[in-house]
């Protein structure tokens, strides 16, 4: 079968970023770390599946992959693209388990998910759950660099006709949802997660940089479970504004936009240091960056009030500059979300409800 396979060596890497600055294609082409490639599925091990994929949604992370966008310099557990570990891009799939090993929970013929995207952790890697997977916090597994028997020497993907797993790692879809709903639930799994840091926020006003899918999802969410709260939205374009208004935004303000025009909305002011220099005097009682660069981040922590919270939820591999002085003289909270886990709390039910037809009802 053809398959999108990822692969990066440190060489092709260092060519493909000096081309890349005169020619922006060479990550598209042959040159480029994707490509498709003829693949042979592994034989179902016992407790894995075999899906047959139906669809498979693009992730700003798999572009961020095929343009290079990261820095060998990150940390090495945050680099999905470490030389000589290829892998098929996609892990926002919906499929069907066509064949299931030995002693596997999941049927033949029943729709899943997938909801690690084939990182590791204690569930695929079939040992004793380590305290981050005993709470349900697979994403965090200590285990995380060990290798998995079953991903080698190729990890399976969404960009491919079958995709490998292990059942521990596949959800069950609901008959109720779509496949395009079903789709959804990746990325709307990192956005609750995201929303879920916020400590009991009942009222108050929260920032949402950002109105891509992760942004979306966040208004999504923040309306459903604290429809008190203020949420405002920055949008970079015209589209995005309008499905973020859809969304459930309390203001949607375009991105970028200077602190002096965004004081008045929060009901504060902009305090001015030399030349340009400026902060909001109260501000967000949160903000979730959902674009996550040193850029959106300096921002983000100049309009956070004291003792607020910084919710990093964007994906960005390369190292910044960051004034982070309002971390320590505001007290404020900075927390990363990193896609998703399990949460055991009492829900409020018509969350649930898929946001496509919840918001445009
Ligand atoms: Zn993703
Ligand atoms: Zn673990």
């Amino acid at each position: 079968m053809r398959a999108l396979v990822y692969a990066c060596t440190a060489w092709q890497y260092a060519a493909c970023r000096v081309v890349g600055r005169l020619w922006s294609g060479v990550y598209w082409s042959a040159a480029g770390p994707a490509r498709l490639t003829d693949v042979t599925p592994p034989p179902v091990r016992p407790g894995w599946c075999l899906v047959r994929v139906r669809q498979c949604g693009l992730c700003a992370s798999d572009l961020h992959l095929i343009r290079l966008h990261f820095s060998l310099a990150s940390a090495p557990l945050a680099m999905a693209s470490r030389a000589g570990a290829p892998f098929i891009l996609g892990h926002e799939l919906v499929g069907v388990v066509e064949q299931a090993g030995a002693d596997c929970l999941l049927p033949t013929g029943t729709r899943v998910i997938s909801r690690s995207g084939g990182c590791r952790n204690c569930g695929n890697l079939e040992v004793a759950p380590c305290p981050s997977c005993r709470q349900g916090e697979y994403a965090l597994c200590l285990r995380q660099g060990a290798p998995a028997p079953g991903h080698e020497p190729l990890r399976g993907g969404g960009f491919a006709p079958l995709y490998w797993e292990h059942a521990a790692n596949l959800v069950p879809v609901l008959p109720a949802l779509s496949d395009d709903q079903a789709l959804l639930a990746e990325p709307l799994a990192c956005a609750l997660r995201a929303v879920l840091r916020l400590p009991g926020l009942e009222t108050g006003q929260v920032l949402v940089i950002g109105a891509g899918l992760q942004g979306l999802g966040v208004l999504h969410w923040l309306t459903c479970l604290c429809p008190q709260v203020q949420a405002f939205a920055l949008a970079r374009h015209r589209h995005q504004a309008a499905f973020a208004h859809l969304f459930g935004a309390h203001q949607v303000l375009p991105d970028p936009l200077a602190l002096e025009r965004l004081a008045p909305h929060v009901g504060t002011t902009c305090v001015r240091g030399p030349g340009r220099n400026t902060m909001l005097l109260e501000g967000f009682d949160a903000v979730i960056d959902t674009v996550g660069t040193p850029q959106t981040i300096h921002r983000a922590l100049r309009c956070i009030r004291p003792g607020g919270m910084l919710i990093v939820l964007g994906a960005h591999l390369f190292a910044g500059h960051l004034d982070y002085s309002p971390i320590w003289f505001r007290d404020v909270r900075v927390v990363g979300a990193f896609a998703h886990g399990v949460v055991f709390q009492k829900w409020r039910w018509p969350c649930f409800i898929p946001p496509v037809q919840r918001h445009s009802g």
